[in-house]
């Protein structure tokens, strides 16, 4: 099957899903997931499947990607924080529907090679950072939307909900223990933080601090 076919394949399954915002499906469209995916999985980029990427850790779903990204109510002129760049596809696709992404990875391996991808896409709107995400990105906050693509324990980092304007939402895994992984929104208001259980997910963990090496250290 040619990439074509196996991608609106995909976009059938989405849609199957209940995926239904179209700016989103056509970003997905337009972005070839094989990019992001490494060699010996491309027969597989267009499965609606997490993959392995470097550095121990996995491209998300399309599906995941697509309900996150349909999640975030996202706007034109919005500034959007991604914490957990991995291969770069999910920031992809956000650079195709708003004005500016920052994206910050923990494994400079991972940056790097995202970084490569958006320049081979033309994606110019996209800002790269190697540092710890939980700290956020103080010097470009406040954010309109932050997506987090790592399960935070308990609780969304106090740090990022401060990055978020008023009217701001987060999407952001959370894990809760027994009770496994769940995806939340919290919606920042002039009076405070309203949070929205969405469904349950896996995801790998949100690690303080920079990778050391490119071990695969989680
Ligand atoms: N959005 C990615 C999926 C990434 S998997 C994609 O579309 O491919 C989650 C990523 O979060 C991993 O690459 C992991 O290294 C990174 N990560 C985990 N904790 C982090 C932290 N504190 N700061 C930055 N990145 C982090």
């Amino acid at each position: 099957m040619t990439p074509d076919v196996r991608m609106i394949r995909l976009l059938m399954e989405l849609r199957r899903q209940g995926v239904t915002d179209t700016d989103v499906l056509s970003a997905l469209e337009t972005t070839p997931r094989e990019m992001f995916v490494p060699e010996v999985f491309q027969d597989r980029a267009y499965d609606n499947v997490a993959l392995p990427i470097d550095a121990g850790q996995t491209i998300s779903q399309p599906y995941i990607v697509a309900y996150m990204t349909a999640a975030l109510e996202l706007k034109p002129s919005h500034r959007v924080l991604e914490v957990g760049t991995g291969s770069g596809y999910q920031a992809a696709i956000l650079a195709k529907l708003v004005k500016r992404v920052y994206t910050i990875e923990r494994h400079a391996v991972l940056a790097e090679q995202a970084q490569q991808r958006f320049r081979q896409l033309k994606l110019f709107n996209i800002d790269v950072r190697v540092s710890d995400g939980v700290r956020g990105w103080p010097g470009q906050a406040p954010f309109d939307r932050i997506i987090v693509t790592a399960a935070a324990r308990e609780k969304a980092p106090e740090e990022l909900l401060n990055q978020l304007n008023i009217k701001g939402l987060i999407v952001i895994p959370i894990d809760r223990g027994v009770d496994g992984q769940v995806l939340v929104r919290i919606r920042r208001t002039a009076q405070g933080f309203q949070s929205t259980d969405l469904l349950p997910v896996k995801f790998v963990p949100l690690l303080e601090g920079v990778a050391k090496s490119d071990g695969a250290d989680g």
